[in-house]
């Protein structure tokens, strides 16, 4: 942690969404966050060793949690589980499955563990947040109350990076460019929804089965650029831990906005 508290400007300027410099390299540390979210961090020969021991520590640390996880869903109830998150089950020459969709890509819990068109999923990400999921068997019905990410507990780092990083992106990507924006919905599996919002377009997506997402849009007029803002349901903590939700709704507008 010292040797990426070294590499920071140590200026706190609480840019990354962490109030202290401290806080953000303890982060990278354990993996929450990356050390390139810095935006001052310079790539010079020294830092980008630093940042290769940073990342290689992430790495690391994604595949043992990974590894962890996916020990626990394997010895679920994977009808109970499947019922509870949204899955469809089948059981198939005494092969049982649990299908569902992540950011509208299809995958299948089995009892060697989570694929990806038939194939073993070596992407950490995608199994820490799946096993997370479907472990969790979270049963909370949708609220209904549309919330932003800073609703839920300890998710104070990341709101204003969440707005820059996020709502500012896809506003400025489709800023006068409705034909865009609504295409790139479509293409993601997104569907025209009415909304506790005055937006002017709201579209709802499915980032998990139960973990609804609203994008809400604000077009562009003579005195205003365009605006979004994200909302999720208040039962998503229910279903998955917060900084998993956190990096699939970055991971969704990383998508959103190719
Ligand atoms: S962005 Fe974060 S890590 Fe970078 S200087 Fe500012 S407070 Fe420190």
């Amino acid at each position: 942690m010292i040797e990426i508290y070294k590499k920071l400007p140590k200026t706190n300027c609480g840019e990354c969404g962490d109030t202290t410099c401290t806080a953000f390299a303890l982060k990278v540390m354990n993996a929450c966050r990356k050390i390139q979210e810095c935006p001052y961090v310079v790539a010079t020969e020294d830092s980008n060793l630093v940042i290769n021991k940073a990342i290689a520590t992430m790495e690391d640390n994604y595949s043992r949690v990974s590894n962890e996880l996916e020990d626990e869903a394997k010895r679920l109830n994977f009808k109970e589980a499947s019922d509870a998150i949204g899955g469809r089950y089948e059981l198939k020459n005494e092969e049982e499955k649990i299908a569902l969709k992540m950011l509208n890509k299809p995958y299948e819990m089995r009892r060697k563990g989570l694929y990806e068109d038939g194939i073993y999923c070596l992407d950490s990400w995608s199994k820490i947040i799946i096993y997370d999921y479907i472990r969790r068997k979270g049963s909370r019905p949708l609220t209904g109350e549309w919330v932003t990410l800073g609703y839920f507990p300890n998710t104070a780092s990341h709101v204003k990076a969440f707005q820059r990083n996020a709502e500012e992106k896809i506003a400025a990507k489709f800023n006068n460019n409705k034909e865009g924006l609504l295409n790139r919905c479509k293409e993601l599996g997104g569907v025209s929804w009415q909304g506790k919002m005055n937006a002017d377009y709201i579209n709802k997506f499915d980032l998990l089965p139960k973990i609804p997402l609203y994008l809400c849009f604000w077009d562009a007029d003579d005195e205003f650029q365009a605006s979004c803002k994200l909302f999720l349901d208040s039962s998503a903590e229910d279903y998955i831990d917060i900084e998993y939700l956190a990096y699939l709704v970055e991971r969704f507008v990383e998508i959103f906005v190719q």
